[in-house]
């Protein structure tokens, strides 16, 4: 059960693994095997040791170069038959360089699906394939024992749902760019076609994605099509599969959003009756971001530019030109004798004009899926079993990190987590069905970042909530405050300035807190909000009205329930995520981790840095460290006696695969940490199949 998994913090084991690998190399150097060999710029090439003294080594590279290098800089390569594995934990050596070749030369031969364990990775082609469609989806189930078709997850998702009767989830990660979109299309049309297509709704489906890519798509440099409300983490759908009448269908339903963003549209495509309305707003919110300011005194003050761009948004909107006028040029502030009226600066002007454009918006959205979401929704009584697709915006690390990627990142700490548990449940499960001994597995623990975030009242979130209700707080004084108080966490780093450091489980990250707090408040100025409620537009109405509800309930939280402040954006979303989890966590996980393999959207480009950097960001190295840890070898007693039992010097009397394997590991003295015997498989640790391979190779 979940709480016998014991979380350490790897100290003692990872020394054993240090103390391994020294040895590795001591072993590669003496018997002159291949290596990686580091070059400058933490690039890796491959060679074979020609000779060595001392901490030195010689290496032969396979460009015909000869080089001196440190022990440090030498990795084990991995035996020939290796090559190109469809598993990267089937790899005696879990290297970066070696995982990185190992992809490569999957890549090069246009395998794009393979597997690291439990999750499976999908390399973006960036062309047609041909490997998706009906021709592909008919045949499936058994097809895919061998390759790693996302098809084939798809259908193990189904399967398990049918067997276990549990909802299951298949969890979408990766750069923007890198074909996570395309994925979970492509997952819904695998179940689609399992339901035969028969409930017509494939085109609803379709239909919806097509509208929901309208409004959250943009272009940007990474993607000519890129969902920007994803980059929020959201799930843009979540499907349902009803078993009806023995027929399968499929429901997006539940589509949520948050953190819209803050930009224009490109292209809007949409095709409902509600077009003229949506229409409508779209141009206003177009006109709002045309309105111009004319700056009228030496303190900055300003005067609309009464031009088309006010004229046509007032018409759009419902309003007169001169209320749309006023509500940009003044704001009201409170003093001892109630409000007074102020005419605004210029940032005050352009903040109230990108606040009210903002919230149209972002209202229209979260509108518009609720409409998608009702005229798909069921009869939820027919609804049993499920399959959530979730489309999340991965980990980011750029040279100037905001509020976004903070909380971008924070939600795949959660993730990580939850895929953390998960693989240690499953190892659990494999190991114990097979009756081998449960060693309690060290690994590196991402709790501690958790904490540095969702601490109350000390953590990130709740310190960002405390400072965005003090009226004078900058984001200076928000830095200064996380110092002060979150320096004892091992995850925090105190910056210069403005900036702070989170050590995330992919490394660390530089965040700059410039315009936390505003984004963290995004609030609507009360003069538009009155504005927007006075329009003669049933939409605009309808959008105000809900907003003042939802603003004046979280207000009767915060006097209900002392010392809380009240929830920032940052909190709102830290909730989201819960409810996300939460949801998860009564489904049985299936992860995917998209690849972006260049930047230059071509196919046949792999570039070995940027790979290793999503890797790294996605977790998949650290998922094949977690297996080193464990087992990773896994071979039935047959598959072991077949391969290697003519290794034995004496024919083993007994003709058992069992013992014929046992007798193996002991002539060839592999040390008895180093492997389990379960009742179908042995169990191996890591590098031990290379020492093997390596006799059967001498012998051959
Ligand atoms: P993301 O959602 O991760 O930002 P997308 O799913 O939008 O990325 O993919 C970006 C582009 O890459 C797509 O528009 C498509 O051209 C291409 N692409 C992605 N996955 C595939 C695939 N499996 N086969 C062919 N092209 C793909
Ligand atoms: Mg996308």
């Amino acid at each position: 059960s979940e709480e016998n998994i014991t979380l350490l913090t790897s100290t003692a084991s990872s020394e054993k693994i240090g103390e391994l690998e020294n040895d590795t190399i001591s072993y590669f150097i003496k018997k002159k095997l291949r290596v990686w060999c580091k070059q400058p710029r933490w690039q890796w090439e491959l060679g074979t040791i020609r000779s060595s003294s001392g901490e030195k080594a010689s290496v032969l590279l396979s460009n015909g170069k000869v080089m001196k290098v440190a022990r440090s800089e030498l990795l084990p390569a991995n035996p020939d038959i290796l090559e190109g594995v469809d598993d990267l934990i089937k790899l005696s050596y879990l290297n970066e360089p070696s995982v990185i070749h190992n992809l490569k030369f999957r890549y090069s031969k246009e395998m794009i699906y393979s597997k690291a364990g439990p999750i499976l990775i999908a390399f973006n082609p960036f062309k047609d394939l041909q490997i998706y469609g009906t021709g592909h989806i008919s045949g499936y189930g058994q097809k895919f024992s061998d390759s790693h078709h996302v098809y084939a997850l798809a259908d193990a998702a189904y399967n398990d749902m049918i067997r276990d009767e549990l909802n299951q989830s298949i969890i979408i990660s990766g750069e923007s760019g890198s074909g996570k979109t395309e994925t979970a299309k492509i997952v819904i049309q695998y179940l689609v076609a399992l339901g035969g297509g028969s409930c017509g709704i494939e085109n609803e489906i379709l239909q919806t994605n097509c509208i929901l890519e309208a409004f959250g798509n943009a272009k940007t440099s990474r993607n000519e099509n890129s969902s920007r409300f994803m980059c929020s983490f959201f799930i843009p759908i979540s499907i349902e599969i009803d078993l009806f009448f023995g027929c399968v269908c499929l429901n997006p339903t539940h589509t949520r959003t948050v953190l819209l963003e803050k930009k224009a549209l490109d292209t809007v495509r949409i095709c409902e009756e509600d077009q003229e309305l949506i229409f409508k707003m779209l141009a206003a919110i177009l006109w709002l971001g045309n309105i111009s300011f004319q700056v009228i005194d030496s303190e900055n003050h300003i005067e609309v530019v009464d031009d088309e761009a006010v004229t046509s948004a007032a018409l759009l909107m419902g309003c007169s030109s001169q209320e749309l006028m006023t509500a940009l040029s003044t704001h009201k502030t409170q003093s001892g004798d109630g409000a007074i009226v102020k005419g605004s600066t210029l940032q005050q002007a352009i903040d109230t004009r990108d606040a009210t454009a903002k919230f149209i918006y972002s209202s229209l959205f979260e509108w518009l899926v609720e409409q998608l979401n009702n005229s798909l929704e069921v009869d939820k009584k027919c609804t049993s079993k499920s399959i959530s697709i979730l489309d999340i915006y991965g980990f980011e690390s750029l040279k100037k990190n905001n509020f976004e990627q903070f909380c971008i990142n924070y939600a795949n700490e959660r993730l990580q987590q939850h895929f953390i548990r998960h693989l240690f449940k499953l190892e659990q499960e494999d190991y114990k069905s097979d009756g081998i001994d449960w060693t309690k597995i060290d690994f590196e623990d991402n709790q501690e970042c958790l904490d540095l975030f969702e601490k109350k009242p000390l953590g990130l979130l709740s310190l960002l909530d405390q400072e965005s209700s003090l009226p004078k707080a900058s984001d200076l004084t928000f830095a200064n405050k996380l110092q002060q108080h979150l320096d004892a966490n091992p995850c925090f780093k105190e910056q210069r300035g403005r900036a702070f450091s989170v050590r995330h489980y992919t490394g660390e990250v530089l965040y700059d807190t410039n315009g936390f707090l505003e984004k963290n408040r995004d609030t609507l100025p009360s003069d538009s909000l009155q504005l927007l409620s006075s329009c003669n537009c049933e939409l605009l109405q309808f959008f105000s009205k809900m907003f003042s509800k939802s603003e004046s309930q979280s207000n009767f939280l915060h006097t209900v329930a002392l010392n809380s402040q009240k929830q920032g954006v940052g909190t709102k979303f830290k909730g989201q995520l819960f409810k996300l989890i939460h949801q998860l966590e009564s489904t049985k996980p299936h992860f995917i981790r998209c690849i972006r393999p260049n930047n230059k959207q071509l196919p046949g480009i792999y570039d070995e840095d940027l790979v290793l950097q999503q890797l790294r960001c996605c977790g998949v190295l650290e998922a094949a460290r977690i297996s080193r840890v464990g087992y990773p070898t896994r071979m039935t007693h047959q598959e072991f006696s077949r391969r290697y039992g003519f290794l034995l010097s004496e024919a083993n009397v007994s003709q058992d695969p069992l013992s014929i394997s046992v007798s193996v590991l002991q002539q060839f003295h592999i040390p008895f940490e180093m492997y389990q015997v379960g009742y179908t498989k042995l169990y191996l640790r890591a590098q031990q199949i290379g020492v093997l391979e390596d006799k059967r190779k001498q012998v051959l």
